[in-house]
């Protein structure tokens, strides 16, 4: 008997570790909750519910194929090498599948497991499934991990035209192995559920993904290029919390957008490479995390930054996260996070440079609030988000360029149909002064949205004077 081990693959088709499994043998599911873990990691409990609302669906799938879904619960990962052996004593199982996970800890507990059960006398696989490249294959001629992402995107799409990654074959149904599986808990303690709204926003499953998938692909792809910076669009795919869970993989991802470009991805639809190259920012990070291993002890990536003055400013972050900053596109950032669990790109590095540069606050703070309120939350892509933008980690931008929210707001918002959306107290305002509505003639007119906690251009300077003192940035040409 075999054991998939399921985490963050939460799918049938494309499983990379489910099919190895399958293909060896009758095949038992895994899926361990670890609460305990997932507090001291920040997991947001929307994506928590997320996972949960996933798993009811991926039974029901795993069980048309005969495949017995199997749920335990331990406290930290520290327990998950000794409830894992449990299970395959229980089953008698000879091999345990699953796919890779990168990162500190999930590198640890998977060597444990490995460890335990080969004392045990039973097989572990991992598999290559949440990344296009595995970590380590895609170096410099020095043979380190690459550090600015254009050589790394080159690099990968060498790799690209020699040979694609190919879908994995689909799963056959199995003999009834007489196995009940668990059902799935509702709820978890310490996980409050989320609103109805956001579950509506997100609904979960691979039928949801793959119609996603296919939606973007025929109505939006073709646009991206253009659409992708202007939040009050739906011009992004939409798609990150299920990547994040595994709903879909980054190969389903990469062919449904190749099929809508002649197997193209890099000529052909601008819009089409554009997505592609999103899709290797995520390889890009999964990369630095396994070559640069501080970044997932929340340090910065580039150590002189460590020395940066941060403010001590409670009252500020507080505004921050509340969006209550008297900058109306970062106010209505921050409330699409709180009410969505999720926040459109240009705005998560609109509102993290507004925190790092603008309120000079540690970068780690905002790290940690978005991982506990983003449904996609993912520590390679999050911490690798906010170094960028605090100017503190690989390839990040330098850091004199600092955006100013109300002119990235006239750009990108140029109507303030996003701001209205999040911001009702503002509905009112006209399409110029919506941006900055303390610059308005009209100004005590509205009293119900806070003047600016921060004053644009001094603020700039101090951030500018922060980053030059320290010793060395020779690497940014200031
Ligand atoms: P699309 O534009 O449709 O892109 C397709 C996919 O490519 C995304 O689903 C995502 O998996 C990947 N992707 C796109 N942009 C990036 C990027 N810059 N870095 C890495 N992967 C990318 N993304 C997360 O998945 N989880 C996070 O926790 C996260 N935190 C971030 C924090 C900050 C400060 C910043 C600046 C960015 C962060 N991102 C994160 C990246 C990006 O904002 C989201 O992936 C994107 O907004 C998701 O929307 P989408 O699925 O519509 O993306």
């Amino acid at each position: 008997m075999q054991l998939i081990w399921l985490r963050n693959d939460l799918r049938v088709d494309d499983n990379t570790a489910l099919a190895a499994a399958c293909q060896r043998g009758p095949t038992v599911a895994l899926w361990v909750a670890s609460p305990g873990q997932w507090l001291a990691h920040d997991d947001a409990p929307c994506k928590v519910d997320f996972w949960l609302r996933n798993l009811r669906l991926l039974r029901q799938s795993l069980a048309a194929l005969n495949i017995p879904l199997l749920i335990r619960q331990v406290d930290t990962w520290e327990d998950v090498p000794q409830c894992v052996l449990d299970v395959c004593r229980q089953h008698s199982i000879e091999a345990v599948h699953w796919n890779e996970e990168y990162g500190i800890n999930e590198t640890r507990r998977d060597e444990a497991t490995r460890n335990l059960l080969q004392h045990a006398g039973i097989g572990a696989t991992a598999h290559l499934d949440q990344l296009l490249f595995r970590p380590g294959s895609v170096l410099t001629r020095a043979g380190q991990y690459f550090q600015v992402f254009s050589q790394f995107k080159r690099v990968c799409l060498e790799h690209l035209h020699r040979s694609l990654p190919s879908l994995v074959p689909p799963v056959r149904s199995q003999e009834m192995l007489g196995i009940h599986g668990d059902a799935i808990p509702e709820h978890i303690e310490g996980f409050e559920a989320p609103s109805d709204a956001l579950r509506q926003h997100w609904p979960a499953g691979e039928d949801e993904a793959r119609q996603r998938l296919q939606r973007f692909v025929d109505e939006t792809v073709e646009d991206y290029a253009q659409l992708r910076d202007l939040p009050a669009k739906a011009g992004t795919s939409q798609l990150s919390p299920y990547l994040a869970a595994g709903v879909v993989s980054p190969r389903q991802c990469l062919h449904a957008a190749l099929g809508s470009n002649r197997g193209e991805f890099d000529s052909g639809s601008v819009g089409v490479q554009t997505w592609v190259n999103e899709l290797l920012w995520r390889e890009f990070y999964k990369h630095t995390l396994v070559g640069y291993p501080r970044v997932s002890r929340h340090r910065a990536f580039r150590p002189h930054t460590e020395a940066l003055p941060w403010r001590d400013a409670p009252g500020d972050l507080q505004a921050w996260k509340e969006g209550r900053t008297g900058f109306p596109i970062i106010d209505a950032a921050m409330r699409q996070l709180l009410h969505t669990g999720w926040m459109h790109n240009r705005l998560r590095m609109i509102v993290a440079m507004f925190l790092s540069k603008n309120l000079l606050i540690d970068w780690r703070y905002g790290e940690r609030h978005f991982m506990r309120h983003l449904i996609d939350g993912d520590l390679a892509a999050n911490n690798g988000g906010w170094q960028w933008s605090a100017s503190t980690g690989t390839d990040a931008v330098p850091y004199f360029r600092i955006f100013n929210p109300v002119t990235q707001s006239q750009r990108f918002d140029p109507k303030g149909m996003f701001i209205r959306r999040w911001l009702p107290e503002l509905k009112g305002r006209d399409d110029k002064s919506i941006h900055y509505p303390v610059k308005s003639p009209d100004l005590f007119a509205t009293n119900n949205y806070s003047g600016p906690i921060v004053d644009l251009d001094s603020s700039r300077q101090r951030a500018l004077e922060a980053f030059k003192s320290l010793s060395s940035w020779q690497d940014q040409g200031a």
